[in-house]
Formats: structure tokens, C-alpha cells, sequence
């Protein structure tokens, strides 16, 4: 079974997500846990986690078809000392948020050595960081997404996310959430069948595929290598749609969330219900 729904807005409250998806007829979905564009937010009390807890029974979802997203200020590589622990900081409080509301996995972004460090030392740095957080929190999956690569972000070749994996102490608190833009946009093509398939056997020599925890569907705006991050609706960018029919149709993409960061939401049930409709 697909996994596959939008990135829904939690605005109003954390329990509100699960009903949103539920409209666009999802089968999973991604979500906040927190205002991503703040460092602090209010804990969660007893209430907000009994809402959130109950609404996802009644909708009918369970935490494997989630994929919660950390905070786009944290960078768990910062050259900073005090930036870092910042970062570090929050990071430790969304890993909770999730673990509170009963959730399983946290997406996050791996870090950027903002051009005052090696990229190895910043991806070692990055490794150090979720050590430490595994370290204080019980059991959730820290998921590592890729990147396409723009400024100074790391984590756009397997290599680099390999090389973080390497640096986690506890194997079974990592994965890797795979963005379809992001990879597009790195130079790894998924617009034929054989380059696709050239794509999927390199990251599973490089990372494995015991490592994936989600993949964000997204079609690119952005040309080919270009490292450059730009979302488009699935079939109207540069990968095409294909593309994502083949995902649909390959059982090495079941069970985890499948997430849509597509740019039109008035397409989102569309998307969602095409996906489905492909899935044996
Ligand atoms: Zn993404
Ligand atoms: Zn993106």
C-alpha cells in the first residue's frame, strides 16, 4: 500500500492535520510538529497530544504513514559553537514533540557549513549532533533528507548522507527520506525507466535501502543539475510524470510516506488520487 499524501498545515492546532489530509483523500501525510519558521514554541500539554492522538484514530491513520518536518532555521552542522547548540537545542525539542505525540519518524535537512568549514568535517558534525540527541530522547527515527545542493547545503550526493550514517552510533535511529526535486535537481535523473533504476541501485550500494523511511514527490521547475530547489505539480516540471507512475507502481515504495511538496494545493487531491490509482 501507498503511503501518499501532502505536507498538511497545522494551523489551529496539531490535531487539526490529520482531518485536512483525510479531505484530500490521503493515505498518509506530512506535518509540522511547531511554527518551522520559529525556534521556540509552547510545550505540548497533556490536552493537545489526547486531540491530536484521538483525531488520528478517528481519520484512520497511523504514525508509519506520517513524516513529521523539523524547523528550516536548525542546522545541525553550524560552524558556530553557540549557533550550533541552538540549533542542537531545538532540534532535541522537536525530536520530542514528536516522540510525545506518538509519531515515529522526524524529517529533517542535514546542515550547511556556510562556507567556514571543511564539508567533512561539517558532515562528521552533523553525525555528532544526532548522536547526542539519540542519546536524550527514546526512539524516534531521525530522517535524513537530501538536498539539491544549493549554496552550501550538504547532502546532496549519497556519499555525503552515507558518510553521516557512518557517524550514528545507533544505526536504527536513522534513515533517509528521499526528495524526487532534490535528487533531480543533484544531477541524479529519474526521467527514463534505466536512468531511474541507475539512481535507485546507486543509493542502494551507497545508503541501502533498509535506510529509506519516506521520499518527498515533488517534480522540479529546476533543470537537470542545476542544483536548484524548485517545486513543480507532479507532470507539469522537468522530470515528468512517468516518472512518478513508476514509483507508484514499484512495491520498494510501500508502507512509507510518500509526501507531497507540490506547488498547487487545488491539485493535491488529484495528485494524491492518481498515485493511488497506480498502486497494485
Ligand atoms: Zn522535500
Ligand atoms: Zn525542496
Amino acid at each position: 500500500m501507498k503511503c501518499i499524501g501532502p505536507h498538511v498545515s497545522i494551523s489551529g492546532g496539531v490535531w487539526n492535520a490529520p482531518e485536512r489530509a483525510r479531505e484530500l483523500g490521503a493515505t498518509g501525510f506530512g506535518m509540522f510538529t511547531k511554527n518551522q519558521r520559529q525556534w521556540k514554541a509552547k510545550d505540548l500539554t497533556e490536552e493537545d497530544i489526547e486531540r491530536f492522538t484521538q483525531a488520528l484514530s478517528e481519520q484512520g491513520y497511523t504514525a508509519d504513514m506520517i513524516l513529521p518536518h523539523d524547523s528550516y532555521l536548525i542546522n545541525l552542522g553550524h560552524p558556530d559553537g553557540e549557533k550550533l547548540i541552538k540549533s542542537r537545542d531545538a532540534f532535541l525539542d522537536e525530536v520530542r514533540r514528536v516522540e510525545k505525540l506518538g509519531l515515529k519518524l522526524l524529517n529533517f535537512h542535514p546542515g550547511s557549513h556556510l562556507k567556514a568549514m571543511e564539508p567533512e568535517a561539517c558532515l562528521d558534525r552533523i553525525a555528532e549532533s544526532l548522536n547526542r540527541t539519540i542519546a536524550q530522547t527514546e526512539s524516534a527515527v531521525m530522517v535524513i533528507e537530501n538536498t539539491a545542493g544549493q549554496g552550501s547545503n550538504l547532502g546532496n550526493r549519497f556519499e555525503e548522507i552515507a558518510r553521516i550514517i557512518d557517524g550514528v552510533k545507533d544505526k536504527s535511529r536513522v534513515g533517509v527520506c528521499l526528495d524526487t526535486c532534490h535528487l533531480f535537481a543533484a544531477g541524479y535523473d529519474l526521467r527514463t525507466a534505466e536512468s531511474m533504476e541507475a539512481v535507485w541501485a546507486e543509493f542502494d550500494r551507497i545508503i541501502g535501502f533498509e535506510f529509506l523511511k519516506g521520499m518527498h514527490l515533488n517534480d522540479a521547475k529546476s533543470e537537470y543539475a542545476s542544483r536548484v530547489d524548485r517545486h513543480h505539480s507532479l507532470g507539469h516540471g522537468n522530470i515528468g510524470w512517468e516518472a512518478f507512475q513508476r514509483i507508484a507502481a514499484d512495491s520498494r515504495f510501500d508502507g512509507i510516506p510518500l509526501i507531497l511538496e507540490t506547488i498547487d494545493e487545488a491539485l493535491w487531491p488529484e495528485e494524491v488520487a492518481r498515485i493511488i490509482s497506480l498502486t497494485e
